[in-house]
């Protein structure tokens, strides 16, 4: 029988009402790493009424701002002296690279600091009044309980995305993480109380997305959901809490263009293409998936992205050498097998990789890198979100032709543009419908840089000052200092 791991509930770790665990496995060995709490709405009512529970507390709710800022500050220490654990544990449960993990995990303290410098700085305004004894200001206050329900792919950074503007702002919070990856979220449920926030401010219920995920979106004392995951997900949710009339942020789905021109640094480019679609084995929601080089320097991007891609090292993802770990889950790499044998059957070629293997003998769930040419950009390969090392290369002759195709697409999450002339780079930051765009580079992001989807990429933003406002509703008061008699009842002014 494999290690249990309980919900974490009120600052205790409760076990599943139901009596019931599910294994998480590691997938690029396929071994069970542990065992997470069934949770379903039992679980997912304990903690929410923790989380009101803490909200409605004085040691939460009488909390100063600064106060707020300093508990922030020391979870971001916290994070950073077991940034190595938490990277090994991600990358157990979800494939992925350890020295990418160790990366991200090494960054995540940043936006425990940035939240944490915020904290003090919320503040509403002073509005101009037409009768000077009047005052009239404004204020920002926390929502209550926000359920945040999170992914797979990168479990702790999406999850901090929202954790930390949410307690910033001095929400409390319920986290559904993904049932493939609930091991580091219950770990920094354990960093956030060491940190000193009272109990029941954080709170983890794991499981699956149709039992504990639906049950949280459906609690009537949540006050907003925040979530990050697939388009199809976040309409069902979009839906269910609009005839509820509550605020939500949906990081969605993407299928973003990454486009080379014949005057950029082609092995910059090829480089940038190789990071935006392989990197992470392409389990990345601002995955370069559909490239666009111009014609006169197709050929070539092409020979430098398949020759890099052929060469791409798979294999364990905790090795120092490894640079393409396992697909996160055997369903994933069954999605991703079968969306090239899609391609093969809507006429597209596959120049490098094109199967599924184990990983040299590991018994994992790998897929090679794989580039796709003779694609159009109506085929459903180039238009459906693969999540996987897969990529479509197209040419294309001019700027206004590249545009319309770069556009056309449920999506809006990301693009790439690769060029020398900056003028261009301006126009096609004006142009391309993205909430995202990177000019030679690809795949920057930061806690400061505010980010959103466009279209079916999601709604609201997250990261920098602006996602405060998705955490605090405004309240308007109109105080009247004056003491002068009433003249007219029906006809008060302001
Ligand atoms: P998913 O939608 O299957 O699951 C995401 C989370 O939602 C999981 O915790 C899951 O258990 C839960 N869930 C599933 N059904 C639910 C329901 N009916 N009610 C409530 N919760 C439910 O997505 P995934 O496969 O885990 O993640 C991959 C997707 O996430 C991709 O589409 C990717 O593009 C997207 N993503 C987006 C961003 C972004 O910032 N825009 C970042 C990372 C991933």
């Amino acid at each position: 029988m494999s290690e249990t791991r309980n919900h974490h509930i009120g600052g205790e770790k409760v076990e599943p009402a139901s009596g019931a665990w599910f294994d998480s496995t590691n997938p690029a060995t396929r071994e069970t790493l542990y065992s997470a709490a069934r949770g379903d709405a039992e679980d997912v009512n304990k903690a929410v009424s923790a989380a009101k529970q803490a909200f409605e507390s004085p040691a939460w709710r009488d909390l100063t701002q600064t106060g707020r800022g300093r508990l922030l500050r020391r979870l971001a220490e916290l994070i950073a002296e077991n940034a190595d654990e938490l990277a090994t544990t991600e990358s157990l449960d979800n494939g992925k690279l350890l020295r990418e993990m160790r990366g991200q995990m090494t960054g995540l303290p940043e936006y425990y600091h940035y939240y944490s410098g915020l904290a003090d700085k919320i503040q509403g305004d002073v509005i101009p009044t037409s009768d000077r004894a009047v005052l009239n200001y404004t204020m920002r206050e926390p929502l209550g309980v926000v359920g945040a329900i999170t992914p797979w792919n990168s479990p702790l950074t999406l999850t901090t995305s929202k954790l930390a503007p949410a307690l910033c702002a001095g929400n409390t919070v319920v986290i559904k993480p993904s049932e493939y990856t609930s091991a580091s979220v219950l770990r920094l449920a354990e960093l956030v109380d060491e940190a000193g926030f009272p109990a029941g401010v954080v709170n983890v219920v794991t499981g699956f997305g149709a039992e504990a995920g639906a049950a949280l979106v459906d609690h009537p004392d949540i006050a907003k959901i925040s979530f990050t995951g697939s388009t199809g997900t976040g309409s069902r949710i979009a839906s269910s809490v609009a005839s509820r009339f509550l605020g939500s942020t949906l990081e969605l789905g993407g299928k973003s263009p990454n486009i080379v021109f014949e005057d950029a640094n082609l092995h910059n480019a090829a480089m940038g293409v190789v990071a935006g679609v392989f990197a992470a084995a392409g389990q990345t929601c601002i995955a370069g998936s559909r490239v666009f080089a111009h014609r006169s320097v197709y050929e070539e991007l092409l020979e430098r992205v398949s020759a890099r891609a052929a060469t791409i090292k798979i294999g364990d993802p905790l090795a120092a050498e490894t640079e393409l770990g396992p697909l996160a889950f055997a369903d994933q790499q069954n999605k991703v097998a079968g969306y090239v044998d899609l391609g093969r059957s809507e006429g597209a070629r596959v120049l490098t990789g094109g199967h599924a293997t184990d990983g040299g003998g590991l018994g994992g769930y790998f897929y090679e890198p794989t580039v796709l040419v003779d694609v159009n950009n109506g085929m459903r390969v180039v238009q459906e979100e693969i999540f996987g090392p897969v990529v479509a290369i197209m040419p294309f002759d001019t700027e206004d032709e590249v545009v319309a195709l770069a556009n056309d697409t449920e999506y809006g999450l990301a693009a790439g543009v690769w060029t020398k002339d900056l003028g261009r780079a301006h126009r096609m930051a004006n142009r391309l419908q993205a909430g995202t765009i990177w000019v030679n580079t690809y795949r920057a992001m930061s806690p400061m840089s505010p980010r959103q989807g466009f279209k079916n990429s999601g709604v609201g933003v997250e990261h920098g000052q602006e996602t405060i406002k998705e955490y605090t509703q405004l309240k308007s008061v109109w105080v009247n200092t004056s003491d002068a008699p009433v003249a007219d009842p029906f006809v008060l002014r302001s």
